[in-house]
């Protein structure tokens, strides 16, 4: 296949099935659908979002692994070693079909100039979160993730929500899309820089963005108009944030919240420094990617410094997880961690109970299913007035990409109780086919990052990285339908160890027993983390639940 051209992958909709399974099936459409055009970013790279993040290392792996899948028994696991199928081993029916490891590197090696060269010499590629692990659902995945963080954010600092204040941030790709339709859902005017104009384009077109301009002048005026009115308003602005924000501090123009998502995990393949269009940047980045490295860096260090500018003249300002105050510190801003980190200033009290960015799919590919579990979901939690909030809002804003999908934050307890009902949904034929059920990376349980999920953490066990192989290995014990283990999604090389799980909702009794487990194990363990670094949230709620830990609740 050609490497330049957009591919046109498309997963197959509907109830005929070209697997020996449905789980097997599920894996497939998955796979298809995070290399769908409306889903990834760059699918002629096998780029889905994040920088580099891939669904397979190249596109004869792709073709094989399609053809594994189709193949694969109901008594059989399919190893994919970063992107790149390299077993089949016979297991057992309530074992996962899939088993995926992406981009891990011993720890002395653990960087992005080591990973770049075995990536060269073709021996790994970068699976960033729900890239290679084939369960990105497009920007709506993370939508909901930054609307929960801009509402938190105007409960704790403006005491309701986001209405009237100005919102500043970068980044318009595969998940700082979201920002815009997260903040003006939280009630914000936003400016969002960008330096890729199609980027911008492709947020208008998917309704994430509602204006947009390359003259900042224009930009601030519509933002001042919007928050003079309280009205919510979007903006993108083309532009380089490391220009962008230093002449907003010149001009002595401070927004209310500042924060970031430019793709400053990989200061290669990802961060644009300024003074360099996207053509100069594309050849400086062959030529001399050390050299790229070096002005990368020293643009972010630029870009931060307008932040912490920002901060002290009384913006609200947060890291909002892509690495940039590592980046930052090493080219000379050594206050960057002033800024905190969105983790323990507002999701960290969530984490405690379980709470994290569950999601599902539906392989029908009817619209209408989604809507019926959207039901399902209030149904099952009527007191929650914040679902309902969110549920209700993205039945109405949130355009598909790709397989009708859902995201909603569920905890310990609800995620299981979601799951079960949507299977009984299978089941009866209200649904018009299986579900898939997983989850983002970025979660309570099975992740550890000490720049962002587990930075902070109450007894200073940020770097243990124990966590999330353990996550791997019960979800793995459970019966989840695929489960992986990363390394470096978000904020990159040696950052972070990380597991992803998917399990499939097909309407059979075994199914209902795999989901069972699966989805009390996966969020018990943000609990179990939470309560064994000593958190008091962790430590209440886990006291009116059925969770066991050796001392505490036995
Ligand atoms: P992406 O690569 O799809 O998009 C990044 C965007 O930043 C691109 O559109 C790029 O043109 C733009 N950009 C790069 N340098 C710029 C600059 N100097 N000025 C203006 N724009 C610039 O990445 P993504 O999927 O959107 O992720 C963004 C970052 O957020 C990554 O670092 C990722 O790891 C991190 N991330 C955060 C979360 C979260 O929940 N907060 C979750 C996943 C990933």
């Amino acid at each position: 296949m050609s490497t330049d051209a957009r591919p046109n992958i498309r997963a197959p909709r509907g109830t005929e099935i070209s697997c020996k399974g449905w789980v097997q099936e599920a894996a497939l459409r998955m796979l298809m659908n995070n290399l769908d055009n409306e889903v990834a970013e760059a699918p002629e790279k096998l780029v889905v979002y994040g920088g580099t993040g891939k669904a397979a290392r190249s596109w004869p792996d792709y073709h094989r692994i399609v053809a594994s899948l189709r193949d694969l028994g109901d008594d059989e696991t399919l190893l994919v070693q970063s992107g790149r199928p390299v077993g089949i081993f016979r297991s057992h029916a309530d074992a996962p079909r899939v088993l995926l490891a992406n981009s891990l590197l011993v720890p002395k090696w653990a960087t992005w100039e080591e990973h770049h060269r075995l990536e060269a010499m073709g021996l790994t590629m970068f699976g960033q979160m729900t890239a290679g692990s084939w369960i990105y659902i497009g920007t709506q995945g993370i939508l909901q993730g930054t609307y929960e963080t801009f509402a938190a954010c105007g409960r704790t600092h403006f005491g309701g929500d986001l209405s009237g204040k100005f919102v500043l941030t970068g980044g318009l790709g595969g998940m700082g899309g979201a920002q815009p339709l997260a903040a003006t859902m939280a009630g914000g005017a936003i400016l969002c820089v960008e330096v890729d104009p199609d980027r911008i384009q492709r947020r208008l077109d998917h309704r994430y963005l509602m204006k947009a301009t390359r003259d900042l002048d224009e930009a601030l005026a519509w933002i001042e108009a919007a928050t003079a009115k309280g009205e919510a308003l979007s903006v993108g602005l083309e532009g380089n944030c490391a220009e962008v924000l230093p002449e907003l501090v010149r001009r002595g123009v401070t927004p209310d919240v500042v924060t970031d998502q430019t793709s400053a995990h990989d200061p290669l393949v990802g961060y644009v420094p300024d003074g360099l269009d996207l053509a100069e940047a594309a050849a400086l980045r062959e030529s001399d990617p050390e050299g790229y490295i070096q002005r990368s860096k020293a643009a972010m260090a630029k870009h931060v410094a307008a932040m912490r500018a920002m901060q002290k003249a009384g913006a609200v300002a947060f890291d909002y997880g892509n690495n940039i105050r590592a980046f930052a510190v090493e080219a000379g801003v050594e206050d960057a961690f002033e800024i905190k980190g969105f983790i323990p200033e507002y999701i960290r009290p969530l984490f405690c109970e379980g709470k994290g960015p569950f999601r599902w799919a539906a392989l029908s590919g009817d619209p209408e299913d989604i809507y019926a579990t959207d039901r399902a979901i209030l149904e099952l939690f009527p007191d929650n007035e914040h679902l309902r909030k969110w549920i209700t809002m993205a039945g109405e804003q949130v355009a598909w990409q790709g397989l009708p999908a859902r995201i909603c934050w569920l905890g310990y307890g609800e995620r299981v109780k979601a799951g079960l009902r949507f299977n009984e949904m299978v089941k009866s034929g209200e649904l018009k086919a299986p579900v898939v059920i997983g989850r983002d990376h970025l979660d309570c349980g099975s992740v550890a990052s000490p720049n962002r999920e587990t930075e902070a953490m109450k007894d200073g066990s940020d770097a243990i990285a124990d966590w999330p192989i353990l996550n791997a290995m019960i979800n793995t014990a459970c019966g989840a339908s695929w489960v992986s283990v990363h390394h470096g999604g978000g904020v990159g090389m040696g950052y972070s160890i990380h597991a992803g799980m998917v399990v499939v909702a097909d309407g059979s009794e075994a199914a209902q027993r795999r989901l069972e487990r699966v989805l009390t194990s996966d969020p018990g363990m943000g609990v179990v983390r939470h309560v064994d670094a000593g958190y008091e949230e962790a430590n209440r709620f886990v006291q009116g639940t059925d969770v066991k830990i050796p001392g505490v609740t036995v």
